[in-house]
Formats: C-alpha cells, sequence, structure tokens
C-alpha cells in the first residue's frame, strides 16, 4: 500500500469483544472517507482472541496493519509502539479500541486539520462514567493544570487527530516515562480543542485498573510539574523557621516564668510529624530519581512479537531504535 494519507492508531488489550463492531465502524469510515486511511492496530499483550483476530484481519485487508507487543506494557506505551509504525503523509488519529471515542469524528477533525492546526484534541463534554471516577478524573486534571509547567487543557485525553510531523516529532521525544498529552501540548504548534460527548464503552470492562490510572496520573505529575520538589523545599524553610520561633519563645517564657515544664505530647506529636514529612518527602524525591534511573537505563519501550503490513508477516523482536520505558 502506497503510504496513506491519514493512520488511525488504536492500542487493544483483550477487547474481544468489541473488535467486530470496531472494524465495521471503521470500514464504513474508510470507504466514505475523502483519503486514503490505514489503520495501526497494536495489540498489548491480550490474553484472549484479540491478537488473532487482528492477524485474521490484517491478512485479508491491507488498509489494516497489526502490530502484536510482546506482553502487557501498558496503553501508553502500546500507543506510542503504534506510532512508530506510522507513514501517513498528512495526519494521525488517536482512539481507544471500545468505541468510547466515536471514529466518525475524523471528519470534523480533518477539516480543523486543513485549517492548518497540527493538534485537533478531544475535550469531553460528559463523562458517562460513575460519580467517584467522574469527580477524580475532573480533580486531576484540574490539579495538573494548577501545577504542571505546561498548560495541558482540561478533560483532554489521547483522542486527537495531530498532523504527521508532530507524530514524528513525538517519536523523537526520548522520554522513557510517557505521558502523552502532555508531550503532546509540550510540543506546541497551533493546537485547537474539540467539544465532544464521549460514549460508553460498547462492551467489555475497562482495562484500566486502577494501579494503571494511578501510575498516569503520576507521570503525569512528575513528568510534567516540578512543583513536589519546590514543595518540599517550602516544607523544610518552615520547619526551620518555626522550629527557631518556638526555640525563642520557649528562652523567653523560661527568662520570665523561671523553670516551667514542657509538655511531652507535644513533643512526641512533633516528632511523628516530622517524621511523616520526612519520609513523605523521600518518597516524593524518589520518583523523581526513578524516572532518572529509568532514563538513565535506556532500556527499549517495549518488545515487538510480530507485525503484519500490506498482508505480509515479519517476527520482530527488540528495536532498539524504538526505545523507551514504562513508567
Ligand atoms: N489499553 C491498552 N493497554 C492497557 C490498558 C488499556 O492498550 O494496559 C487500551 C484499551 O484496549 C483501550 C484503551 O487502551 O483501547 C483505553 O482503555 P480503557 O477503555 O479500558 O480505559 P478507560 O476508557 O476506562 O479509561
Ligand atoms: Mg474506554
Amino acid at each position: 500500500m502506497l503510504a496513506p494519507a491519514i493512520n488511525i492508531v488504536i492500542p487493544l488489550y483483550n477487547e474481544e469483544e468489541v473488535f467486530e463492531k470496531l472494524i465495521s465502524r471503521l470500514t464504513t469510515l474508510m470507504d466514505s472517507f475523502q483519503k486514503t486511511i490505514e489503520v495501526i492496530l497494536v495489540d498489548d499483550g491480550s490474553s484472549d482472541r484479540t491478537a488473532e483476530l487482528m492477524t485474521d484481519l490484517a491478512m485479508n485487508d491491507q488498509r489494516f496493519q497489526s502490530v502484536i507487543l510482546s506482553r502487557n506494557f501498558g496503553h501508553q506505551i502500546a500507543l506510542s509502539a503504534g506510532l512508530q509504525q506510522i507513514t501517513a503523509t498528512e495526519a494521525v488519529f488517536i482512539i481507544d479500541a471500545d468505541l468510547q471515542d466515536p471514529p466518525e469524528l475524523l471528519g470534523e477533525f480533518y477539516e480543523y486539520y486543513k485549517q492548518g492546526y497540527d493538534v485537533v484534541y478531544a475535550v469531553r463534554k460528559n463523562r458517562k462514567e460513575n460519580f467517584l471516577k467522574k469527580f477524580a478524573y475532573k480533580s486531576f486534571y484540574r490539579l495538573m493544570d494548577k501545577i504542571s509547567y505546561i498548560h495541558i487543557p482540561l478533560d483532554t485525553g489521547d483522542f486527537s487527530l495531530i498532523s504527521a510531523r508532530v507524530a514524528h516529532l513525538m517519536n523523537e521525544m526520548p522520554e522513557q516515562s510517557r505521558f502523552l498529552r502532555g508531550m503532546r501540548s509540550w510540543l506546541g504548534f497551533k493546537q485547537i480543542g474539540v467539544e465532544y460527548n464521549r460514549e460508553e464503552r460498547q462492551s467489555g470492562e475497562s482495562k484500566y485498573t486502577l494501579r494503571k490510572l494511578f501510575q498516569l496520573a503520576f507521570n503525569g505529575v512528575f513528568n510534567f510539574s516540578e512543583l513536589p520538589i519546590k514543595l518540599i523545599t517550602n516544607l523544610g524553610l518552615l520547619t526551620v523557621f518555626s522550629s527557631i520561633c518556638y526555640f525563642l519563645y520557649v528562652v523567653a517564657k523560661k527568662l520570665i516564668y523561671g523553670n516551667v515544664p514542657e509538655g511531652f505530647t507535644g513533643l512526641l506529636f512533633v516528632l511523628v510529624l516530622f517524621g511523616g514529612i520526612q519520609l513523605l518527602s523521600l518518597g516524593l524525591i524518589g520518583e523523581y530519581v526513578l524516572r532518572i534511573f529509568f532514563q538513565v537505563k535506556q532500556r527499549p519501550l517495549f518488545v515487538i512479537k510480530e507485525t503484519i503490513k500490506d498482508k505480509e508477516r515479519k517476527t520482530t523482536g527488540f528495536n532498539l531504535e524504538h526505545s523507551a520505558n514504562e513508567i
């Protein structure tokens, strides 16, 4: 297949239930779209039939490319793996497999691309999720916006249409811990948000476990914010200042009232409090050190087991050029 105008990159992890629906929606879209499209499906170490379904599809229809990773690396890494495979001459459309991001929006997004926008990101107008999850998401994005040194638009995810040059630049960014929506904002160029209604997942359960969600949130905070470290410094200054005040107070009290006994409870409280603050501070610094640790190791981001492009099967292993890491 000649280089397509548009690549659609979709990470899949145990999505056999939604697979057929996804492919039929994509095929309808491709049949009617004004430009050539190639879909890159990335299997993120599924334990169900996802990889098998992808293989069958890619062997029969060259508009679909299949990339199978050697194990579960996580959503952001699977997406990065897909982005490494793009050949699009114009733009790359990034969506989830569960149809929460309607593929049909490509047309609208593409209009903005034609107007000269390098990044067209989707802004969620509503979320059909339970109250707690919604609340957690909302607070996280608002917190991120307050503390990060770049502006990451509120209520946006990875669902977006990015120009081929932005996609290539993202591929060139050597970060091991990847928070793609942050990297996308950091890159700059002309960006615009388009509102949409986030659908419910079409079938199956969310593949984002609580642990994975926290990892994503941590990557957002520790890759794009220096506030935690600044907080520690300020806390340290505050502690020193208050202990000096306390010392002066005790001395003054002694001078005025003579031998006044000091309470043990107060002492214990201060001891425990500062013990806690110290541990927390070490933990926060640890998060940054951990990221340095992974960056320095320069371990590949992912391992590809097999790819199918233009109905041709290739078994691959390490690809040290395409590296980074999962933290
Ligand atoms: N996903 C993935 N690897 C993972 C977890 C999720 O590739 O370890 C994919 C999943 O198949 C889906 C997308 O990432 O296409 C978003 O996941 P999900 O819909 O489960 O997350 P949610 O919408 O609940 O945040
Ligand atoms: Mg989903």
